[in-house]
């Protein structure tokens, strides 16, 4: 098995996902991005790049499944993420963009889990003026891009 490959890229990402995903969300967006890029399924008429591209995005979609549809791999895979994000210096967690956060249309908020278990959350209402977010726990910050 080759798992010292399979951090490479952000496969939650690319499946649309987020780790906090229950598997049965994770395979609705896999299901539902692979239909949408599947070979089978393009239009005739686009643009060879563009086909080629959607090539690429599928076979992305596809590995990104077979790790995080399995639950031996997709363990293996977390224990991964989770490392590599405690082993990252320096006071900026990260960045994110804002449509990666979890949106709560109740408060017209939006959150995001820390490694800690604290959140990081910020008012739809303040993302105009406000690009650094404090997790509510620990010491991280967030910075957002939109
Ligand atoms: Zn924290």
């Amino acid at each position: 098995m080759a798992f010292e490959r399979i951090n490479q890229k952000d496969w939650y990402k690319v499946l649309g996902a987020k780790p906090s995903d229950s598997p049965a969300e994770l395979k609705r967006q896999y299901q539902k991005l692979a239909l949408l890029y599947h070979p089978d399924k393009q239009e005739a008429d686009v643009p060879a790049g563009e086909a080629e591209e959607r090539v690429q995005r599928f076979i992305e979609i596809d590995q990104a499944w077979k790790i995080l549809g399995n639950e031996e791999t997709k363990k293996e895979y977390d224990l991964q993420r989770r490392e590599d994000n405690l082993t990252k210096e320096g006071p900026l967690h990260a960045q994110i963009y804002l449509e990666e956060m979890s949106w709560n249309e109740d408060e017209q908020l939006y959150t995001l889990s820390c490694r800690c278990g604290g959140n990081y959350s910020v008012f739809k209402s303040e993302t105009k003026e406000v690009s650094l977010v404090c997790c509510d726990t620990c010491s991280l910050v967030v910075e957002i891009l939109q």
